[in-house]
């Protein structure tokens, strides 16, 4: 079924202690749809600038991706620019160039109007509402995403665009920033009041939670024995989540629980080397593989 994601498409400059990449393909909208991909047809909208070449498309090429909602306009892409401490659990963003980004304001293709599934990728709330306005009849579900400069910048258009929502996926100190509370229990329960029926708190290295109104539900990140860049990988577990779910077409107790899954054997793609590298060549086989080994990893008998 089809899935609609908005956000950027950027060029990345990422340094950590394996090595130093510059201008490489990044943007979360890239690395949702690249990972989406793999289990539905997946439609972006995104901006970029002149400096956006053939050559930094062709990674979408071939792939279950329409591209017609990426907007190409005179100027230079986004750009963000990040390095990882020693044992890669901070980041600094060293730069953060809006660019063609600043003046974005999106336009969904006709074709894009029916879409059932829908992924708020991080950008201005207000923005993230003007899609959903554009979409004909309610979709199925839709996702969010966002950070703390719009936690603390626009709370009041933020809380509006997640009436909207029924997934939010951000991470532990955006959860506490945007409740108050320090406990994500307690705070699932501010979130469910604001709109989300579903939070799910990524963790990084110790995996993801996901808290539903009947249900909670915990993945560990998939054990790896090299970590490169972690740039990335939030986007792309969101993709393989929401992919997934669109695919099924239902969102039960039973596809969220096998979304989580999938969205974490994707991300542990994404880690394993700079920027898109690994996700680019990632097969459905191998995805499957390491589903399987994950399955393994959690069960146990009673
Ligand atoms: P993640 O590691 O999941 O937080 O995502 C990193 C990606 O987000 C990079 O490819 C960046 O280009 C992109 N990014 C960083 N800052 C922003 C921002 N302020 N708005 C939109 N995208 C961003």
């Amino acid at each position: 079924m089809s899935l609609l994601v908005v956000g950027s498409v950027a060029f990345d400059s990422i340094e950590t202690p394996f090595g130093k990449v510059d201008r490489t393909l990044g943007g979360a909208a890239t690395y949702f749809a690249l990972a989406a991909s793999h289990f539905t047809t997946v439609r972006l909208v995104g901006i970029v600038g002149e400096d956006f070449t053939e050559e930094d498309q062709a990674v979408f090429r071939g792939r279950k991706i329409d591209l017609t909602g990426l907007e190409r306009v005179s100027g230079k892409s986004f750009f963000w620019a990040g390095r990882y401490s020693q044992n890669m659990n901070e980041r600094t963003t060293l730069a953060t160039e809006l660019n063609v980004f600043a003046s974005f304001r999106p336009k969904l293709p006709k074709a894009y109007r029916d879409s059932e599934h829908v992924f708020l990728g991080n950008i201005d709330p207000a923005l993230q509402r003007l899609v959903l306005r554009q979409i004909r009849r309610k979709p199925k579900s839709v996702g969010l995403d966002t950070m703390n400069y719009w936690i603390s910048g626009t709370p009041a258009e933020l809380r509006e665009t997640l009436k909207h929502v029924q997934i939010l996926t951000i991470n532990d100190d955006e959860t506490r920033q945007l409740t108050g509370e320090h406990n994500l229990f307690r705070a699932a329960r501010h979130v469910f009041k604001m709109g989300p029926q579903t939070l799910i708190i990524k963790r990084g290295e110790n995996g993801a939670i996901m808290v539903h109104r009947g249900f909670v539900f915990a993945v560990p990140a998939f054990p790896l024995e090299e970590v490169r860049d972690p740039t990335g990988a939030g986007d792309t577990f969101a993709g393989g989540l929401m992919g997934y779910l669109a695919s099924k077409g239902r969102i039960t107790e039973q596809t969220l629980r096998s979304a989580m899954v999938y969205g974490s054997v994707v991300a542990s793609f994404t880690v394993e080397q700079f920027g898109v590298e690994r996700l680019a060549t990632v097969t459905r086989p191998e995805i499957v593989a390491r589903a399987k080994q994950f399955a393994r990893l959690t069960t146990f008998r009673l």
